[in-house]
């Protein structure tokens, strides 16, 4: 064993293929080999520039690269091994192993001891994707699940290469979850991993982003406009006494769009959530991995910061501040908050063009300015410790929501003499802010969302974040100060189970998720199943996530009719929000299917199988 771990002592030497050589390639981030090229080497960086047969041209470290001699070897013969054991004879010898039967042929009990000798065949064969100590990347797969029901196995993989010994408690945790009597899954998951070599992958990564979203340029190009006109045009219908759709509101003139005073409490609010982001208290944890095995720190205190700013109105309020004028110019407010937003996405998409390769997110590097623009390249944009896009994601803007929130409140009662506000605004007020107590309450969870996880930082999010979530999600109380609407006890006691059966379903299917991916050996998920995937992640097929493949989303949107129907049936207006989220979460739902049907290939057609329905049980 120490000798073996001398031999495996890692070291670069020189090269050891020749520019022209054909090989076989890892596929990053998975246990998939293709052909390649070698076409050049850097002997700095100690990388081979290969090409793949689509042209594709990756940079891969030499253990990412294996002679074409050991693969075939390997695929043509029963007593196959590893390449990656060749360096140790003691190892080759106990890798030997019989072929494995083809699929569905029987087993006699005399072949149990051959099975095992499988099951050991098995881990070498993924073991050749294993993660090398420096990668520490725990969306690279880690071998059969049958590996770490045995010691020995475990022990082979230590040998070979070189794993950190947490890497492996994790995945000792992570299979031990796995129910052990389903043999026959075990078996399908064999035959998967046997496919992986020859499978095509579904798509290729490329630091050029190939495949747009959101309709490309054009799309892109549009959403620019789009996104702005929209919250100005929906502002501009609420403001009307009649907000039919066919009535279409008179536009203000510009200069009335503009104030420096406002701008500035834009200005301010913005700094000053960003004074409390900065303040040395909550914990501080670490986020999921990125691609290059590190993991950023993350403050986690926006409940905090929602508590100092509910004691800094509280003062207001006490002072007699007049939150009457945030309603009086909540135009303004947009229209400020919306040149923030702008600046922000200008100074994003200018420091992205100079961002190191591995803080770039998969997308928006398509080399046309306006869809980088507004999907982002940077993954995590940070100044110094200060994530940009993880405090815009909660904090200005949906604390912003509920204190506009609270002064649409306090205007109806101003405007209509009312000594309490009307039921529906109760209602309203009270949902939404709860959903975002709960947003902040939970705000580790947001750190294992596509927004953290996959998206970059550009004007989409950016404007989403600083001036659609607190402008248009408001949009409901906004409404009701111009429209009073008048509901039963019953009807809004109705309203209110609704909203809670939505919320239950979403706080209990994201904190399912999340707490599944940060420790997937917690005790409290024991009695779920999952399916393993070539990326070391398991996809959870019992639960909520056993129910439909985004149960989160629909508990969202079950809260989000809620949310619209304390305002009447009176206009369509106030619905604009479910309308717009069913929407949203419809194609959201459909980005994720494509980027998760990359991740994990067959593993993800098989969830796709077992849990069909999307989002809505029995329809989609
Ligand atoms: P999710 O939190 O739903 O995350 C999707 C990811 O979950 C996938 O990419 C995959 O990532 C993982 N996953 C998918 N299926 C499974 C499974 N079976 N088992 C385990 N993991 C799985 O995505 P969002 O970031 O879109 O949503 C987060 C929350 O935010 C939702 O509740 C949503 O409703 C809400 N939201 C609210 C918005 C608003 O404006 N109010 C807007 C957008 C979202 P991986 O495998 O890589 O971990």
């Amino acid at each position: 064993m120490v000798l073996l771990k001398r031999d495996c002592v890692w070291k670069m030497p020189s090269r050891k293929f020749a520019d022209g050589e054909v090989v076989m390639g890892r596929w990053p981030g998975s246990v998939l080999y293709y052909e390649v090229q070698v076409t050049s080497y850097d002997d700095v960086a100690h990388l081979y520039t290969v090409k793949y047969k689509d042209g594709t041209e990756l940079a891969l470290k030499e253990s990412d690269i294996r002679s074409q001699s050991s693969f075939k070897h390997r695929k043509s013969q029963s007593s196959s091994s590893s390449p990656s054991r060749r360096s140790s004879s003691r190892s080759r010898s106990r890798s030997r192993s019989p072929g494995r039967p083809a699929k569905g042929r029987r087993r006699s009990a005399s072949q149990s001891r051959e099975h095992k000798e499988d099951k050991k065949k098995t881990i070498q064969e993924t073991s050749i994707a294993l993660p090398k100590p420096s990668e520490n990347n725990t969306k690279r797969y880690n071998g059969e699940p049958e590996s770490t029901e045995k010691n020995a196995t475990s022990c082979i993989i230590l040998e070979q290469k070189l794993k950190p010994d947490l890497e492996i408690k994790r995945v000792l945790e992570q299979y031990s979850l796995r129910s052990r009597k389903d043999d026959k899954k075990k078996e399908e998951i064999y035959s998967e991993k046997k496919t992986f070599v020859a499978v095509k992958p579904i798509e290729k990564v490329s630091t050029k982003t190939k495949e747009m979203e959101f309709g490309g340029r054009i799309g892109t190009f549009m959403l620019v406009l789009f996104m702005p006109a929209t919250v100005f045009y929906l502002l501009l219908m609420c403001k009307q006494d009649d907000p039919s759709l066919l009535n279409f509101p008179p536009l203000p003139a510009l200069e009335s769009l503009w104030d420096w005073r406002v701008f500035g409490v834009i200005l301010l609010w913005f700094f000053l959530q960003a004074a409390f982001y900065l303040l040395p208290i909550g914990k501080v944890v670490e986020g999921l991995p990125l691609s290059s095995g590190r993991k950023l720190q993350y403050r986690i205190n926006g409940f905090y910061a929602f508590i100092l700013t509910a004691a800094a109105i509280g003062v207001l309020l006490y002072f007699e501040f007049e939150f009457h004028y945030l309603y009086d110019h909540l135009m303004q407010f947009a229209v400020s908050a919306a040149a923030f937003s702008l600046a922000l996405s200008i100074y994003l998409y200018v420091r992205s063009l100079k961002a190191p390769e591995e803080e770039l997110a998969p997308g928006g590097n398509s080399g046309y300015f306006i869809y980088d623009f507004f999907t982002g390249h940077e993954l995590n944009p940070r100044i110094g410790s200060f994530d940009l896009k993880y405090f815009c994601e909660l904090r200005p803007g949906l604390i912003g929501w509920v204190v506009i929130n609270l002064a649409m409140l306090l205007a109806e009662m101003k405007i209509h003499n009312l000594s309490v506000p009307s039921l529906s605004m109760i209602l309203v007020n009270s949902f939404q802010l709860l959903y975002v107590v709960d947003a902040l309450w939970n705000e580790e969870a947001v750190l294992t969302t596509m927004d953290i996880t996959h998206d970059g930082f550009g004007f989409m999010l950016a404007f989403g974040d600083l001036v659609w979530v607190p402008f248009v999600y408001s949009l409901q109380a906004f409404y009701l100060v111009g429209h009073p609407t008048t509901i039963s006890w019953p009807v809004a006691a109705a309203i209110t189970v609704l909203n809670c059966i939505g919320y239950y379903i979403f706080r209990s299917a994201n904190s399912q998720k999340n707490n599944f991916r940060r420790n997937p050996a917690d005790p409290k998920l024991a009695n779920l199943k999952f399916i393993p995937t070539a990326t070391g992640k398991g996809l959870l097929v019992t639960g909520w996530w056993g129910f439909v493949r985004h149960p989160n989303y629909l508990g969202d949107i079950i809260m989000a009719l809620a949310w619209s129907l304390p305002c009447g049936f009176n206009h369509i207006l106030p619905y604009f929000y479910v309308i717009y989220f069913i929407c949203l979460l419809v194609h959201r739902e459909a980005r994720d299917e494509h980027h998760c049907k990359q991740k994990y290939g067959l593993a993800w057609e098989r969830y796709c199988q077992r849990v069909p329905y999307r989002i809505f049980p029995y329809i989609y």
